[in-house]
């Protein structure tokens, strides 16, 4: 008889299983985690489905698999999940499977008995690794003592010194609660007819469990939430399994609070603040299918859920769901497809869809379930359009005369106003009075941001800060350089000089603090501990501040006119989601935004409300340039250290493309950030027909391709967010 061979795909940038034997007397199927020799190390590879095409493999060289671990296998639509997407992004199929296993590595970690948090004052000797540690646990949270260190990247004994010198404390951890189910009819709402219409198709989508995508389509405010529960709750009588996707700073603790109101129990939390003990125990409940809601960012995608039977994406225009490192995907269109693999029904929603969405639904392959009105009657804020050119604030100030009234106004009558920046840190650019040197980051094609409260210059980029120096870099100059530009920190300056009796507050994804800290600050202003809110993009997504009367947007142009078409999508959808945020409670909200353009057409769509005056406008664009959706289309980014080595390879690519009628290449050009990292990149855009297979394409340029020598790369994004 001769010996038992599996393939096994290890989680590396490989395409290709490889084959092992399997040990006598070990039970292995497809899906199961496995202890795999390679090379001289030992790593945790997945058994894989046979393709059948193996080649023959000489058994007597093979080695054998070391053992079987003690996880929850990848159940098989998950399996084909990895390989869909794999094919679809011509990503390593082991990298794809990288994602799945990423957040399972430690079996132990659910066993950790004791923890760690920062209980003292920050020790006299300072090292790299303590520092790291000590950030790592500064959002006051409690983990567990290895977790600490491992995920700190230091080593045990770095812990230890800590808990030696009084700065970290040690605690018992309570065991994991065993997860209670939510009950469906713990509190069931009593619906709008809209709402109780719109839940009627989707529970009857969940009973008959098929496939099918349903565009929950109401503006912000009409009681999205409550209708998708109502599917939840059905899905959970059902016995089946549903996931809720967020965009990761949506999950705050209102949005578990509102489920809890709902069901009794909290849905478990997938996301990258939740520690790897936990982790560990999710990971198995939902193979279990004990974990019946999980309510996660988009690596919830890769979760293997027993028998899933609702997917949820919510706020599904959002950009965050498209993630660009690594594997290039997009989670919402993921989603569908683990959806159809599932056989499941697939909730999308937003009130401001995607062009892709949107399209999908008026040519009927999405049905849309519309909610016109926001609940109990309140008005979605009209928008006035205030003209910077000429109601402008002086030169130096960023709130207009009439703006600053209207928060005056709202401040008196008790409610709460905010003002939306899309500019992270206190100036956009530092530049010298004396010379106009600008300070450039050193590997990127940015300016450096000023962040005054970490007294640092940034590149929002790479990341690389710098103390802001003291002389200017260029003529030596002392004391020159000035901030040219607001970000939100600097307009907090002049909401504090404006309104000196208001308590302010900036809402910005790189405060100190980490997530938790957002969290807590995002509920600080649900409940009405601030007055004027300076946020970012932050501020835009989902939150409920029944409190908010006002809005402002402080400079509706910032993300116009950068040649992308996507730019007037985005910003329409993010100002008329920040817009949402207000007059959600007692009071009538209103919004002003102020722009140099006012006659600009997504202007024009936010101040009038003609939502579908502005898709028509959009789609009708996109098709004639037969962009996306009209068209499919990939991104190729060739990078190297060197410009014309990234350059010469581009051009090689392209002299290389097979020539079909269908595909047409554009460029190279250089990158839209030309030097990312200290690497020059160029870009090539490919485009095609709809109906073309464009992911076959690219694999067949691919397998004829020049080689790529030096350090020259090349990332494919298919379906890229920018074009
Ligand atoms: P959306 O997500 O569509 O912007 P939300 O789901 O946040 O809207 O709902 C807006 C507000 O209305 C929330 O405070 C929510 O609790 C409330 N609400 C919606 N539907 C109902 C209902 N059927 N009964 C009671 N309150 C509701
Ligand atoms: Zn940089």
């Amino acid at each position: 008889m001769s010996p038992r061979t599996v393939v096994v795909l290890l989680p590396l940038g490989l395409d290709t299983p490889y084959s092992y034997l399997a040990p006598e007397g070990m039970a292995l199927a497809p899906g199961d985690l496995v202890h795999v020799p390679l090379g001289t190390k030992s790593v945790v590879g997945c058994v894989w489905p046979r393709a059948g095409a193996e080649k023959p493999v000489d058994a007597g060289k093979l080695k054998a698999v070391k053992a079987r671990l003690d996880y929850a296998p990848l159940p098989p639509e998950l399996l084909k999940l990895i390989d869909w997407m794999a094919d679809y992004t011509l990503a390593p199929r082991g990298m794809v499977l990288r994602m799945a296993l990423r957040h399972g590595e430690s079996p132990g970690a659910a066993r950790e008995r004791v923890g760690v948090r920062l209980a003292g004052p920050v020790p006299g000797r300072m090292t790299a690794a303590r520092a790291r540690l000590i950030e790592f646990l500064g959002d006051g949270f409690v983990r567990g003592k290895t977790e600490a260190a491992r995920e700190a990247g230091v080593s045990p004994s770095v812990v230890d010194g800590l808990i030696d010198d009084g700065t970290l404390e040690t605690v018992v951890l309570p065991p994991e609660p065993a997860a209670y189910p939510p009950d469906p009819d713990h509190a069931v709402p009593t619906l709008s007819e809209a709402q109780g219409t719109a839940a009627e198709a989707l529970k009857e989508a969940v009973k008959a469990h098929g496939f099918g995508v349903y565009l929950l389509d109401g503006v912000t405010g009409s009681g999205k939430t409550e209708v998708y529960f109502e599917a939840v709750a059905q899905t959970i009588r059902a016995g089946r399994q549903a996931l809720i996707l967020l965009p990761e700073i949506a999950l705050t603790q209102a949005f578990l609070d509102r489920f809890t109101l709902r069901f009794g129990v909290r849905p478990a939390e997938w996301h990258s603040g939740v520690s790897t003990r936990r982790r560990a125990k999710v990971l198995n409940e939902v193979a279990s299918g004990d974990v019946k809601v999980v309510a996660g960012a988009r690596s919830a995608l890769f979760l293997p859920f027993r028998d899933l039977g609702l997917l949820i994406v919510d706020e599904e225009h959002d950009p965050a769901y498209k993630q660009e490192d690594g594997v290039a995907y997009h989670a919402r269109d993921m989603a569908v497809v683990r959806a159809r693999l599932a056989g499941a029904p697939i909730i999308l929603a937003s009130a401001t869809p995607s062009i892709e969405t949107e399209v999908n639904a008026r040519r009927g392959r999405y049905k849309r379930l519309a909610l016109p009105v926001r609940f109990g009657g309140a008005k979605v804020p009209g928008l006035s359009p205030i003209d910077l050119r000429k109601d402008g604030p002086p030169r130096g100030r960023w709130i207009a005369p009439r703006l600053e009234a209207e928060i005056n106004d709202t401040l008196e009558a008790g409610g709460q106003a905010l003002l939306f920046l899309n500019r992270r840190g206190y100036a956009p650019l530092t530049l010298c009075r004396s010379c106009g040197h600008r300070m450039r980051c050193p590997s990127c094609t940015a300016w450096l941001v000023e962040h005054r409260y970490r007294r640092r210059l940034t590149c929002h980029h790479c990341g690389y800060q710098a103390p802001v120096p003291e002389e200017c870099p260029s003529c030596h100059a002392k004391d020159s350089l000035v901030p040219v530009g607001p970000g939100v920190e600097r307009l907090q300056e002049e909401v504090q000089a404006l309104f000196p009796a208001a308590r302010s507050l900036v809402l910005s994804s790189d405060l100190l603090g980490g997530v938790e800290r957002m969290r807590a600050e995002l509920d600080a202003v649900a409940k009405g501990e601030v007055d004027v809110v300076v946020g970012t993009q932050l501020v835009a997504k989902g939150h409920n501040f029944p409190g908010l009367a006002l809005v402002g947007v402080v400079d509706a142009d910032v993300g116009l006119g950068h040649g992308d078409p996507r730019a007037a999508e985005r910003t329409f959808q993010l100002v008329h989601q920040v817009a949402g945020r207000a007059g959600r409670g007692k009071s009538e909200g209103r919004g002003f935004i102020q722009t140099h353009m006012p006659e600009h057409p997504v202007m024009r769509a936010l101040v009038t409300g003609d939502r579908d005056a502005f898709y028509d406008t959009e789609i009708a664009a996109r098709e004639e340039a037969h962009l996306p959706p009209f068209g499919r289309m990939a991104g190729l980014i060739v990078s190297a250290s060197e410009g014309h080595a990234a350059e010469a390879h581009a051009r090689r690519l392209v002299a290389a493309a097979p020539m079909v009628p269908e595909v047409r290449i554009l460029g190279p050009a250089e990158a839209p950030l030309a030097i990312l990292r200290g690497r020059h990149r160029w870009r090539l855009l490919v485009r095609s027909p709809r109906n073309f297979d464009l992911s076959r394409y690219l694999r067949e340029w691919r397998a004829v391709a020049p080689k790529v020598t030096g350090n020259v790369k090349v990332a494919i994004d298919v379906d890229p967010q920018s074009f």
